[in-house]
């Protein structure tokens, strides 16, 4: 007997060239968060022209939005990212080739990870159309997750995910395996500073040096490391040094991320690191303006929404690699620094080492690995966690990228626009269709994501990580 709704998921990959063509456009796009324009637009014209309901430029940025189809509850949600990372122009090869130097590439996957929610939310569409589930599927088109956080301006107030019963996210990975790990929540801030300019030599008597500022400032910061909570990180680089050195600089600006495992950790560091820059400015006689750019929230990601994901995988089973892409896989582990085994120890089960230390010793991670690191909490941020604070939502990854490959790299780009991450957008857009027809026609697997859902946050409540009145910050959008 054929397992529920595989019709579905065989669509998905009869289909596959459609998809792997609209990935390898957006991969060659390579567009930087709010630049997204021709990727955007590819994936709400493909769902448009598929009888879609599209609403485009929600929250006032061009490149976000929605796209719905069929009516009623229960509402799944879909989300979707396209946007790519400066500087890593990479060929499809495995060794370091750049194409176009300096221009940006996809080392996080993202022209993946948008393209396989369409394939799942199309073959969903197909569900609903025979009549075989009930409610509506909506894809979320979500723009600028590197750079500046955008869900959080999907979000709140009033945003387009107030009426989602569960939301369903993936992210290209080395593993199958599902994220029951939580992230850092994170605030991202320029301070800017003004002084007064001088002739360097002839009267630097007169200058009030706005550089000077942004030393003093960070040496503060650094002197917080002590007395702050261990697993927080504070990092910063300076993108205004001044112009030369025989001018006083009259302007200066830093740029900190701060990151902790929890919201109100992240805002009392922050206060503090706000202080630490009056009181340099108080030492040099200058002004100071914060220009506060973005900030997540720490994912709490939903287990009976993490479950079904991970029953629908072992269902599907993972991504199988031919010898050529094992060979390209094995050229390209090459260059990666082998992976250490206390890290593998902390986000793998006891009972599961053995199996993890070889999976993880193959080129191309070959197994599917349960639902991992519950209570643990990886150090990078995403902006996937604002909506789980919204909503019940379930996280998975498949294995796109060769094993060992780090994030944000030219070796990601590599795998991510050619056949070895076409296979594990597939086996996504698959799982990802499986998961939703199993919500949409089960109410009372929405009511028990809902009832844990409800009980996690019963103490919590989600207050926009922005400042009041706060706009996406599109002056901050730089296309290199
Ligand atoms: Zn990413």
């Amino acid at each position: 007997m054929a397992r529920k709704f595989d019709e579905y998921s065989k669509w998905i990959k009869n289909n596959q060239h459609t998809f792997t063509e609209i990935s390898d456009k957006i991969w060659g796009f390579a567009e930087l968060g709010f630049n997204e324009y021709k990727s955007s637009e590819l994936l709400a014209k493909t769902l448009k022209e598929n009888g879609f309901n599209v609403d485009m430029g929600v929250a006032s940025m061009p490149t976000a939005f929605v796209a719905s189809y069929g009516n009623g509850k229960p509402t799944i949600a879909v989300l979707g990212e396209y946007d790519a990372l400066p500087g890593l122009n990479q060929a499809a090869e495995p060794l370091r080739k750049v194409l176009n130097d300096g221009e940006p590439g996809h080392g996080c996957g993202h022209n993946l990870l948008g393209t396989a929610g369409i394939g799942g939310v199309l073959a969903i569409k197909k569900a609903i159309d025979a009549g075989e589930v009930k409610g509506t599927i909506r894809y979320y088109g979500c723009p600028a997750e590197e750079n500046f956080n955008a869900k959080g301006y999907m979000i709140s107030p009033g945003g387009v995910f107030e009426d989602i019963d569960i939301a369903i996210t993936w992210h290209p990975a080395f593993i199958n395996a599902i994220s029951a790990q939580s992230n850092n929540a994170l605030s991202s801030v320029f301070f800017k500073f003004y002084g007064t300019t001088a002739h360097a030599a002839a009267d630097p008597y007169n200058g009030r040096s706005a550089l000077d500022v942004v030393e003093l400032m960070n040496v503060g910061a650094n002197y917080m490391r002590e007395h702050m909570i261990s697993d927080a990180r504070i990092h910063y680089i300076i993108t205004n040094g001044g112009l030369a050195p025989n001018i006083v600089p009259a302007e200066a600006e830093v740029h900190y991320f701060v990151r902790a495992p929890e919201r109100f950790q992240v805002d009392e560091l922050y206060n503090r690191l706000t202080k630490v820059a009056e009181g340099a400015v108080l030492m040099t006689e200058t002004r100071l303006e914060i220009d506060f750019i973005g900030g997540t929230y720490n994912p709490i990601r939903n287990d009976v929404v993490n479950n079904v994901i991970y029953d629908k995988m072992r269902q599907l089973g993972p991504p199988r690699f031919n010898q050529d892409e094992q060979e390209f896989a094995r050229e390209l582990k090459k260059t990666v620094p082998p992976l250490n085994i206390t890290e593998i120890k902390k986000i793998v089960p006891p009972d599961m080492l053995d199996v993890a230390v070889k999976s993880l010793s193959e080129p191309l991670f070959p197994i599917i690995s349960p639902p991992f690191g519950k209570g643990t909490v990886e150090a990078g941020s995403t902006d996937v966690a604002d909506v789980s604070w919204y909503t019940p939502l379930g996280e998975f990854g498949t294995a796109c990228h060769i094993v060992g490959s780090p994030g944000h790299s030219w070796q990601n780009v590599a795998t991510s626009g050619m056949s070895i991450g076409h296979k594990g957008m597939i086996k996504a857009a698959q799982i990802i269709c499986l998961t939703s027809l199993e919500f949409m026609s089960n109410p009372e697997l929405v009511e028990k994501a809902r009832e844990e859902f409800n009980n996690t946050f019963k103490d919590k409540s989600y207050k926009s990580p922005f400042p009041e009145g706060h706009q996406p910050p599109f002056h901050r959008f730089k296309n290199k």
